[in-house]
């Protein structure tokens, strides 16, 4: 089905052929015409599905069609987890929005950036809020935001709030808006928590599910190259040059890590960046667009600052050091692949790392045949595990140093 069947105005549809979105994504052809309807909504929905657009274009669509002259008011609040995923949520309005007779106004609310000049741009004119829920409330504390006139209210990627104290954050949110709206839940899981959530924002929702979806990862062709942990720099080299890999998200232990080997590719002439927690938030969106531009090739990341991207480019993605668990490497894995792109993932293997990826493959019940490249091959032995001497009793560490070497070597992980 083509977009011109979905109920969106010319505008949107010249919009969406811009940005070459031709078909609807499963989740876009079941979303949108609901939303048309005034709909409450939950569904149950990844990153990679496309369900950004299955709410920002509906929205756009509705409120084009009520919005009046003079001031803009706010109509429409996202909340979504992530600083991130706030700006390519807030950058979906304005692109898609760019062809309406009035445009937008869309206004970003995130951590790391000034507070005064978000108010500001607020006061300037807003039809459509994009935010984090702590720095909104942050906005809200200064009295000087009207949500009154609020008409949508969605939560993007809600079960990804659930660890950051969400709860009461949203009981306030709750107060500072109208009763009577249309409320959009997307989440990829409903735990007990997200229906709670569910029950208390949304009104007789129609629940959205995709029975058939593929699941994004059975897209993408897993490899699993032996190498030893010295060459793996060099086995990363050789493979961009001969196997022309573009746009390459390389995973990393530590944020560390991740800018020595950026430095290092850089000399070698690679358009290379490293990407982690530590980077203020104007180099992380930079950093970003410059990856999405093609302007750096390989990017080395570290899991925190990769969860949540909307990087849908990759097209290759690399576990220089593994995940830590199954799931992290389904998480790092579906970051290629992604809105019906192919895409590859190519995991580094060491004797340190044999029995560890086993695992991986079990639980992610997958079994990948080894490859070994040419020049590159797995050599020696597993080192042998030695056992220290015994503890002499009172020359151990304390349980103080013990409490802060593991401090300091996760502050070093992030
Ligand atoms: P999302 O799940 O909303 O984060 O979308 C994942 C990626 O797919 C984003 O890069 C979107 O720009 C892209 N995308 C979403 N819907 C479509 C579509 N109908 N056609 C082409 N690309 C799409």
């Amino acid at each position: 089905m083509p977009f011109s069947k979905l109920g969106l105005s010319p505008q949107i549809q010249s919009a969406l052929k811009k940005s070459s979105y031709i078909t609807p994504t499963p989740i876009q052809e079941k979303v949108i015409p609901l939303v048309l309807k005034y709909n409450d909504i939950m569904a149950m929905a990844q990153t990679g599905s496309g369900k950004s657009a299955s709410f920002v274009l509906p929205i756009l669509e509705l409120w084009s069609k009520s919005v009046g002259e003079g001031k803009a008011k706010i109509k429409a609040l996202v909340l979504t987890p992530t600083r991130e995923l706030t700006l390519q949520v807030a950058d979906a309005f304005s692109t898609f929005g760019a062809d309406l007779s009035r445009k937008p106004k869309v206004v970003s609310i995130i951590g790391g950036e000034s507070i005064g000049e978000q108010i500001y741009a607020i006061q300037q004119g807003c039809d459509i809020l994009v935010a984090t829920s702590g720095r909104l409330l942050d906005v809200l504390s200064k009295k000087q935001t009207n949500l009154s006139h609020l008409e949508f209210f969605v939560l993007d990627e809600a079960d990804k709030m659930l660890n950051l104290g969400f709860a009461e954050e949203l009981n306030a949110i709750l107060e500072a808006i109208p009763q009577k709206r249309q409320n959009l839940l997307f989440s990829a899981t409903y735990p007990q928590k997200i229906l709670d959530i569910a029950s208390k924002i949304t009104q007789n929702p129609i629940q959205v599910t995709l029975e058939q979806e593929v699941p994004t990862v059975e897209s993408v062709i897993q490899r699993a190259t032996l190498v030893n942990r010295e060459n793996r720099g060099p086995l990363l080299r050789h493979l961009l040059d001969n196997e022309k890999l573009e746009q390459v998200l390389v995973f990393m232990a530590n944020k560390r890590a991740t800018d020595n080997i950026a430095a290092k590719f850089k000399k070698y002439g690679y358009k290379a960046e490293s990407f982690h927690g530590d980077l203020l938030q104007d180099e992380r969106t930079l950093t970003l667009d410059e990856f999405k531009a093609k302007k750096i090739r390989i990017l080395f990341a570290t899991d925190i600052a990769a969860r949540g991207l909307d990087i849908s480019d990759v097209s290759c993605v690399i576990n220089f050091d593994l995940p830590r668990s199954p799931t992290d490497y389904i998480h790092r894995i579906g970051r290629t692949a992604r809105a019906g792109k192919s895409g590859m993932a190519i995991s580094f293997i060491s004797h340190e790392d044999k029995a560890h990826f086993s695992i991986i493959e079990k639980r992610c019940k997958v079994n990948l045949k080894r490859e070994q490249v040419d020049g590159f091959e797995l050599s020696g032995e597993a080192p042998i595990q030695v056992k220290g001497s015994e503890p002499v009793k009172g020359k151990g560490k304390s349980k103080k140093d013990k409490a802060r070497e593991k401090a300091s070597k996760e502050a070093s992980r992030e």
